[in-house]
């Protein structure tokens, strides 16, 4: 029995505001994850499926990258998780008949909410030039026009091949080779968006761009600092790791301009404790921090942890260690004695006491772990911040041994196996070569186009054809009108998707949905049933086998997709097998042992329950594969953002009910909010002073050099805890208000979590 989808759209969001909660999960969890499943599929169904998520004989959550403990719960998921898979397994559906009824002049005004919530595609669909409706189409005539309108380009440079973090490793490494032998290298993907900040500090300081601990060594650590991310919500099984380190005897630290229910007690549902009792408090020091001043933060402690050696040579710094494994010690601890306590207290906005009182935790700590998420990758000086990071660990070893290291946790759940298989605009040499080599070809060296610079490309013309792999482009990207505007310019737009969002009814002259297999999703071909591979936040590579009957017999896998174009596109006479990689994913994987290192015997070690760990030199051997072959100590100038008076930084960020730009409803429980998403959280104080009361309603505009008006109108403002100086709302409907050149150095990430508003008149629209 199809579960009805919502008829209307809420006529107006009107949230109503009560008490921000202490405690993250326990029963209310339980029950909205139960109520949110029985919302899109029968009880059967739902037992069905949320028995098998994250079972090694399972599927992959397709929510976050929070890995699998070796002995996975019978109940191996998070709220977040059965609402994630409950979107994705929903038993609603639409079709022809839907899209009849409802033309893009009108689904363009709906939210993405209602969008999302109408169900799982069915067929291919086509929105022909000068038309308001998308119409079945064939999957041959779809991939003729794709053909056709890449064929018509100029270069292949006028084409940008986008990737969102749901995409496994198979489809994104064929998707890469079709770009590749096409001639680009426009391979933008949503971690740039996200960690490409981390990775980019990563890379120059230790050499991988990725995080260096495992699970084990969560549970081994004395001290974990948690900065800039929201677990509660956005990594919920995380919890759980930190509640079991807790138990060990670990403190737990948390800084973030937001008091966050996860982040202070966890009522872990599966157990008596968390189901009835109290819980397990958390954070042993939260330190509430303003926005972007995290980069001031760790400089202090780094000063502070260089006089206390100066007071007890010898006691405080891994001496061996920085001898033996680092460069640029002493030039960084010259300027670090620079540092100014009146510039990091302003950065801040902490009294000196607290910072001092955390360098007494680090100090009375051995095995040290840094988690970190947005709130620390999408500033202007993001890529420094996390380099300071990066030599707070340095200093007193906490690299390369159990229980200590960098941790930043990925939000979407193959994003990172993505980047591994070379969905990257700026790819290593080494591996265009291994590439080359083994499909006998030369690819382009050329960088391509990032998300920003894909953006920038389509506004100014020179980029036609855009092809989305899964993801909600429209929705995720900053400066949304012009993102819209842009998007509108080309004269193709593709999405392979399962559902309907937004970036569905911004399209190019034509556009093209072409529908997909879900990870939840049974995926057999004429040799047999298949599974993908997804790589987690800590490295660990693993099988994902979904089982449910596919919404219908139309789908393809994104492998098919990708494999069938690419032999459209590419002509009979390309040799590369694109039919053996559609029938075989194994096909795919002997490929991509031979070209991506750390895969070597891919399909036999990915048999085995629980996959296996990536190598990673930093962690495994204190190896550091940096352009100087050691890890990296960097000078950072201490910097923050700075906000005129009479206006305020604001981050965008999640609700409870969302993950990236899904909706999966209008609650964020954890802060109080109900029935509505055009919230503005601002500090009492704040509002006092800028003559905002609880409840009012208030325009938002974004300041930037550019002099262009960005305004998100009709939010509701509530008096909310946060840091002075700083406000928080949701995104993507605040997305409006970042402007598209506002990003962070090196890395060209957005920045979101910085953002200088001021507050007008209410214009009433929404
Ligand atoms: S923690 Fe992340 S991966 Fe795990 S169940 Fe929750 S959303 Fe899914």
């Amino acid at each position: 029995m199809a579960r009805r989808a919502p008829e209307s759209d809420p006529a107006q969001d009107a949230p109503e505001v009560g008490a921000p909660q202490h405690a993250a999960a326990g029963i209310p969890a339980v029950v909205q994850s139960l109520r949110t499943a029985g919302a899109q599929m029968s009880a059967r169904r739902t037992l069905a499926t949320l028995r098998r998520v994250n079972q090694p004989d399972g599927f992959d959550c397709p929510g976050c990258a929070w890995p699998e403990p070796d002995r996975p719960h019978v109940a191996e998921f998070c709220e977040n998780g059965a609402k994630a898979v409950a979107e994705e397994a929903t038993e609603r559906r639409i079709g022809r008949e839907f899209f009849a009824a409802h033309p893009l002049s009108e689904l363009a005004g709906r939210s993405g909410y209602w969008l999302g919530q109408q169900g799982r595609l069915t067929e291919p669909l086509l929105l022909d030039e000068g038309t308001d409706h998308y119409v079945p189409i064939s999957w041959d005539r779809a991939f003729g026009i794709v053909a056709e309108e890449l064929g018509a380009l100029g270069s292949a440079d006028e084409a940008a091949f986008y990737t969102s973090g749901r995409t496994g490793n198979e489809a994104a490494f064929v998707y890469q080779l079709l770009a590749r032998r096409l001639g680009t290298n426009n391979l933008p993907d949503c971690s740039n968006m996200c960690h490409e900040s981390s990775g980019s500090a990563l890379v120059e300081t230790l050499g991988v761009g990725k995080g260096s601990v495992r699970l084990k060594d969560l549970h081994q650590a004395d001290l974990i600092i948690v900065a800039g991310q929201n677990p509660g919500t956005n990594h919920p099984r995380m919890l759980s790791a930190l509640e079991r380190a807790k138990r060990a005897g670990a403190r737990i630290v948390s800084v973030n301009p937001l008091p966050e229910a996860g982040l202070e007690r966890f009522k872990n549902p599966q157990t008596p404790r968390g189901l009835v009792g109290g819980g397990t408090r958390l954070n042993d020091l939260f330190l509430q921090i303003r926005l972007g001043g995290d980069l001031a933060l760790f400089r202090a402690l780094n000063l502070l942890l260089l006089e206390a050696e100066d007071e007890n040579p010898g006691t405080v710094l891994d001496r061996d260690f920085i001898a033996e494994h680092c460069l640029g010690f002493e030039e960084w601890a010259e300027d670090a004695r620079s540092t100014s306590w009146d510039a990091v207290l302003a950065a801040t906005g902490l009294p000196e006491r607290q910072i001092r009182e955390l360098a007494t935790l680090v100090l009375g700590s051995r095995r040290v772990i840094v988690c970190w998420a947005m709130g620390l990758t999408q500033h202007k000086h993001s890529v420094p911040t996390i380099r300071e990071v990066v030599n707070f660990l340095l200093l007193r070893g906490n690299v390369g041994r159990p229980g200590a290291g960098v941790c930043p946790v990925r939000g979407h759940s193959n994003v990172q196996g993505d980047r591994t298989m070379g969905i990257f605009e700026r790819p290593a040499e080494a591996f265009l070569d291994a590439l080359g080599r083994e499909f006998g070809f030369e690819p382009p060296r050329h960088h391509g186009y990032d998300t920003v610079d894909t953006i920038r490309a389509m506004r100014d013309g020179r980029v036609k054809v855009f092809f989305a792999m899964g993801g909600n482009f429209v929705a995720a990207s900053p400066d949304t009108l012009a993102t819209e505007a842009a998007m509108r310019r080309c004269r193709l737009t593709v999405h392979v998707s399962t559902k309907l969002n937004r970036s569905h009814v911004v399209t190019g002259v034509r556009a093209l949905i072409l529908p997909t297999l879900g990870r939840t999703d049974l995926d057999r071909t004429t040799k047999g049933r298949q599974f993908v591979t997804v790589e987690d936040s800590m490295g660990m590579v693993h099988a994902s086998r979904g089982a449910l009957r596919p919404p219908s017999a139309q789908l393809l896998s994104e492998v098919a997709i990708v494999c069938r174009l690419a032999r459209r596109v590419l002509g009979p006479q390309d040799e590369v097998p694109w039919e053996d990689f559609a029938e075989s994913y194994d096909a795919i994987r002997d490929r991509i042992a031979r070209v991506v290192p750390g895969f070597e015997d891919f399909n036999e070690r990915v048999r085995t329950p629980g996959g296996f760990a990536l190598p990673h030199g930093p962690r495994d051997s204190r190896t550091f594969p940096t352009a100087t072959g050691k890890a990296n100590f960097t000078v950072n100038a201490l910097t923050a953002p700075e906000v005129p008076p009479g206006r305020l930084l604001l981050q965008t960020l999640r609700s409870h009910d969302q993950y990236n730009t899904t909706v999966y409803g209008l609650d964020d429980r954890y802060r109080g909010i109900r029935d509505g998403r055009r919230v503005v959280l601002v500090n009492p104080d704040d509002a006092r002073e800028l003559g905002l009361d609880d409840g009012a309603y208030a325009d938002l505009v974004s300041e930037w050099s550019d002099g262009v008006e960005r305004r998100a109108a009709h939010f509701r403002v509530v008096h909310y805890p946060t840091a002075r100086g700083c406000a928080a709302a949701y995104y993507p409907e605040t997305n409006v208000l970042v402007p598209l050149d506002s990003t962070a150095d090196t890395s060209n990430t957005p920045t979101s979590k910085s953002v200088v508003v001021r507050f007008e008149a209410d214009s009433g629209q929404d």
